[in-house]
């Protein structure tokens, strides 16, 4: 039998979805009772495949995982107890790190380790609160990113902008960044040697500022923090594990661009990491 409090709660739940769908521009919903096929890119129709795309984020199956990199972890002495009791959580001690966000900028500086300096026009940095709870890691820099130094601020950008508003958060609340610096020609997929010179900057900016959530956006994000052999589509959904922090890997808002229909898979994943942020209780540091 459904009580009052369960009417309430799916009321809500249908608010809520009928808002961000109006935040995102859908106007209407395809409702279907039968169960989709999980999708691959080989099952995505022509015009939505990585090969004839100009944008980033197509979910792809072709890569290998990658083994993420270890960052040097810092010894703490044991920490006193917290006066607040349970109330107060210590970032995780494997990611106590020395160094701050802008010492690891410092150190990319005007960076030539890799071939795509050649033809970015500047190192694109990761943006945002620096003390932010929750972060949001994409591919690489595409022509507007290389243009203005910010990450996400083309078209998938100002998508991205509207999901975090749909969880109650603004822009500023958050970290935005990406496995590459620089913009790959063309907009094609960072190499595997090229994501992997790159992630330590990455990971060393997620050790000084130790969210709580870290939201990966489409598989060259997904396969360059995590071990994972699964592609997004398979993935999404289900928090993982980067050294202590919750990891969420969902589609890219570049691929939600060319296939709307995918955008309810990502309310539903950004659900649950407002629904865990919600949970927590307030930081000590
Ligand atoms: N796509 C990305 O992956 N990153 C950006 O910064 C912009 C588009």
């Amino acid at each position: 039998m459904t009580t009052a409090n369960e009417l309430l709660k799916l009321l809500s739940h249908s608010r809520e979805y009928t808002q961000y769908f109006a935040e995102l521009g859908v106007e209407t919903i395809e409702v279907s009772s039968e169960p989709k096929p999980a999708e691959t890119s080989k099952s995505l129709p022509a015009t939505l495949t990585r090969e004839n795309s100009t944008e980033r984020g197509t979910p792809s199956q072709s890569e290998p995982p990658r083994p993420s990199m270890k960052t040097p972890v810092v010894p703490q002495p044991p920490q006193p107890p917290s006066l607040f009791g349970e109330v107060a959580v210590p970032r995780p001690a494997s990611l106590q790190s020395v160094e701050g966000v802008e010492d690891v900028w410092r150190d990319i500086g005007d960076c030539t380790r890799c071939g795509l300096c050649e033809g970015r026009t500047q190192v694109v940095n990761t943006f945002g609160n620096l003390k932010a709870r929750l972060m949001f890691v994409g591919e690489a820099p595409g022509a507007d990113e290389d243009a203005q130094g910010k990450p996400f601020v083309g078209r998938a950008g100002q998508l991205l902008t509207k999901i975090i508003e749909a969880i109650g958060m603004k822009r500023e609340d958050v970290l935005i960044g990406n496995v590459n610096r620089c913009r790959p020609p063309g907009n094609r997929q960072p190499t595997l040697e090229e994501a992997a010179i790159c992630r330590p900057f990455l990971f060393r900016e997620i050790a000084a500022v130790k969210p709580d959530v870290i939201v990966v956006m489409g598989n060259t994000a997904l396969r360059n923090l995590l071990e994972v052999r699964e592609g997004i589509t398979r993935v999404r959904g289900k928090f993982q594990d980067f050294r202590g922090i919750k990891v969420m890997p969902t589609f890219h808002p570049a691929y939600l661009l060319r296939d709307p229909s995918k955008k309810r898979e990502t309310w539903e994943d950004l659900k649950k990491v407002r629904d865990y942020l919600d949970k927590l209780p307030p930081r000590t540091s």
